[in-house]
């Protein structure tokens, strides 16, 4: 036989003709594709009553997001008030749970420690005809102290009490619902810990959907689940538009990020989690404005909410929790889903008929087995050079635009950014196509491809199954067509079949590219490349389709050939550099759209020693008026932050008073002390941290009537300690057991918001904002007392 290894899956006979009909074909998927993860149109405020309207919740709103409500602050009182007076008035009774909850966590994303909340949720139940469980509706009304909240979370509120309003104006459901308004989420989950813990509707659990916003806009996405999902999967799968991925569910595992849905899920609930996350430059910041909202991405939030309360209001919940995790995504028109089982004998048989296409290839001699294995060893090229370019992007767009480092994860206008990351990932598949297209062979390179989707797909049935589709499904769908290609000898036939693989790989992958970007946002660039580079080794055959025919040619033909196919890739790098200059132009900070900057400001009372603190990595401009030098750890002056470093200067110390901790009692016992104190702010603050020396040993704890774990340590020279926000104005009681006879060091710490009235402090100019953070703009003041 003739070793012919440069020919392809596909030699049709009008080769141009060929490459612009798949191009069509495929684009037009695309589009919708897209089209069916995009959220539905917002409904006005004369929508039916039985149907969800974002009119009528995004009243709600403005109401609730007036100003930044955070736990225990005066402008959280108006916003309780309206929600118990809208619920009364659609005929419900409401409750306030009062009550102090603990969780762990702490102030700072990389210290340990508890904290503890004074919350107040509030509560009501819609009853049900003959209820057989119930369901709950969660989301919360706190904001951060440094924004209003507007999409985080009364996006979720309102939606909440338009559904319950849709509820009560209809036939009443089988099964309870229950309205749960958490406080106290963005502090520390404390609200909804409460719930869980304390509160008598949640003993017999149920089935929970949690309703929150990482953003302003973009689809309502269900990213988290219960364990054993499948049940619910079938119901979320019939609402109006689902958009969720058994994906997003292992990225959203393996992310420290934690919502409302955490302690219930822990507590054994079963439900759902859904957010919409673009936009997400507002987040947790002064512009997360209710203005700043897609009302579409409402809307989202509230026909599937609604579908999902009605579809669980009428089953036997008895039922819901099912046996396994499904596999599901979207598809055009609604969501494709199977059993679990089913991941390993898909990802097993994409595996094996990748490598039944392999022989095939190299029986019908257009590759042979050194070929197909330089192919496979050479696309370790563009899997890790996508990704490597993106990342390098976004650095490099940091390096102009210093702000962008203190997004959350990505700019106020992304969209530009996002096309050049395409754009790159483009770039390193054509060029690299190019460059070995004629060494290698086109066949060996499409199966190369493909064998590393398959190779993927095994991976992650092992170590995120709801991921394995992903890869092996492309990689089945392009090794079977591809076999037929071959099998029809390479003419139109095989460019129909190789347009049915490469059509699996744009249904499957293109939406969660889409998905992708906002998920883990620009500033983790390099995923988005990834997930990208992915879709680009499933059209290889497609690919091929652009370039000059491969083999034969001579001489200057040949040289014209090659040129020729330089063209996609020269094409791909234009168009990056230019989404790249457009987006610099397009997303530039202004007063809509600020930079955000970090800055705190510490008093050590007992030392009269005051700093400004910033957790930005290098200075922008304005802070670099207030900190300078190497971050370092605060643990001396402020346990509460760890092990985390921070930029520091010198700061005039503020008439401020730190806490005062008065002695209750104090008896020994042998080797121990029990002592009670009343810990009081001396002003009105956020939070009030308490940390005791690491030279003594804390034996037990009970804060503000709660029993507190003792294990973690600050770290720094300090022990045991807890932070408690919305702490009581007449003094927090803490009862500590501790191991000594000698004296006790205690290192006590409020937090006020606002810099403004600080000496020494300059406002921000127009176009410069506080990053959403909830350590932004805090002023703290701490001192050391001896007992
Ligand atoms: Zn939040």
């Amino acid at each position: 036989m003739r070793d012919a290894p440069d020919r392809a899956l596909t030699r049709p006979r009008r080769r141009g003709l060929a490459a612009l009909a798949t191009v069509v074909v495929l684009a037009a998927l695309g589009a919708v594709s897209l089209l069916s993860i995009m959220p539905p149109a917002a409904r006005g405020t004369t929508a039916p009553a039985g149907a969800f309207s974002a009119g009528r919740a995004f009243q709600h709103v403005e109401k609730i997001a007036a100003e930044p409500h955070v736990v225990g602050s005066a402008a959280q009182g108006p916003v309780r008030a309206y929600l118990l007076s809208t619920l009364r008035g659609l005929g419900l009774a409401p409750e306030v749970q009062d009550t102090v909850s603990v969780q762990g966590g702490a102030l700072s994303s990389s210290a340990g420690g508890v904290n503890l909340a004074h919350v107040q949720n509030v509560v009501t139940r819609i009853p049900g005809t003959a209820s057989t469980g119930r369901i709950f509706l969660v989301a919360h009304y706190d904001s951060v102290e440094t924004g209003p909240g507007g999409n985080d979370d009364a996006a979720g509120v309102s939606t909440i009490l338009e559904v319950a309003r849709a509820l009560t104006a209809g036939p009443r459901l089988r099964n309870d619902v229950v309205l749960v308004l958490t406080d106290g989420e963005e502090a520390c989950l404390c609200g909804a810990q409460a719930f869980v813990d304390q509160n008598p509707l949640a003993r017999t659990r149920g089935v929970v959907l949690n309703l929150e916003s990482r953003g302003s806009s973009g689809p309502a996405i269900m990213f988290e689940t219960s364990k054993d999902n499948a049940k619910l999967i079938d119901l979320y799968a019939r609402t109006p538009k689902p958009v969720g991925t058994s994906f997003a569910v292992e990225v959203y595992r393996r992310l420290p990020n934690e919502t409302d849905f955490t302690p219930f899920r822990e507590a054994g609930f079963a439900g759902l989690n859904t957010a919409y996350i673009d936009g997400a430059a507002v987040y947790h910041s002064a512009t997360d404005l209710p203005a700043a909202m897609d009302r579409d991405s409402l809307q989202h939030h509230g026909e599937n909410a609604l579908a999902l309360a009605r579809s669980l209001g009428g089953i036997d919940l008895a039922t819901i929790k099912a046996s396994g995790d499904s596999t599901y995504f979207p598809v055009p028109g609604g969501q494709f889903g199977y059993p679990g089982w089913l991941v390993w004998p898909l990802a097993v048989l994409a595996l094996l008929a990748v490598l039944a296409l392999a022989a095939l290839a190299r029986r019908r001699g257009l590759a042979n087995g050194g070929r197909l294995v330089g192919a496979f060893v050479l696309t370790v090229v563009p899997i890790l050079a996508a990704p490597v370019l993106a990342q390098a992007f976004w650095l490099l767009l940091c390096t102009i635009r210093p702000g962008y480092r203190e997004l959350p994860i990505d700019p106020y206008r992304p969209l530009w950014y996002r096309l050049a990351v395409i754009a790159i990932t483009a770039a390193v598949v054509f060029g690299w196509y190019a460059l070995f297209r004629r060494r290698i062979g086109p066949a060996a390179m499409a199966i190369g491809g493909l064998g590393w989707l398959a190779v993927l797909g095994v991976a992650l049935a092992a170590l995120a199954p709801g991921g394995s589709y992903l890869t092996a499904l492309p990689a089945l769908a392009g090794a079977l067509t591809g076999l037929v290609a071959i099998l029809l000898r390479g003419g139109w036939g095989a460019v129909l079949a190789v347009t049915i693989g490469a059509a699996v790989a744009v249904v499957v992958l293109l939406p969660m590219i889409i998905l992708f970007f906002p998920a883990l946002g620009l500033a983790l660039a390099a995923t988005g490349g990834f997930i990208t580079v992915l879709l680009g080794l499933a059209l290889l055959p497609i690919v091929d389709l652009i370039h000059p025919e491969a083999g034969g040619q001579r001489g200057l033909t040949a040289l014209r050939a090659r040129r020729r196919g330089l063209t996609p890739f020269l094409l791909a790098v234009l168009a990056a550099v230019a989404f790249g200059a457009v987006g610099l132009r397009v997303d530039t900070f202004d007063v809509a759209h600020p930079a955000p900057t970090r800055l705190m400001y510490a008093l050590d009372v007992t030392t009269g020693q005051a700093r400004w603190l910033s957790a930005e990595t290098s200075p922008q401009k304005w802070t670099a008026q207030y900190v300078a030098g190497v971050a370092r750890p605060v643990t001396d002056i402020l346990p509460v932050f760890g092990p985390q470093k921070l930029l520091t200067g010198p700061a005039t110390a503020a008439p401020l008073a730190a806490p005062q901790v008065t002695v209750v009692s104090d008896t020994r016992s042998g080797d121990s002390r029990q002592l009670r104190l009343l810990v009081r702010p001396q002003r009105p603050v956020r939070l009030l941290a308490l940390h005791v020396g690491a030279d003594v040993t804390v034996t037990a704890a009970t804060v503000g009537g709660r029993d507190v774990p003792v294990g973690q340590l600050a770290g720094g020279g300090w022990g045991f300690g807890f932070v408690f926000h919305a702490p009581p104005a007449a003094g927090l009681d803490v009862a500590l057991t501790v191991r000594t006879t000698g004296p006790v060091r205690l290192r006590v710490m409020d937090a006020s918001e606002g810099l403004a009235t600080l000496p020494g402090f300059r406002p921000r100019p127009p176009g410069v904002g506080s990053v959403g953070s909830h350590t932004s703009d805090l002023c703290a003041v701490a001192q050391t007392d001896t007992i």
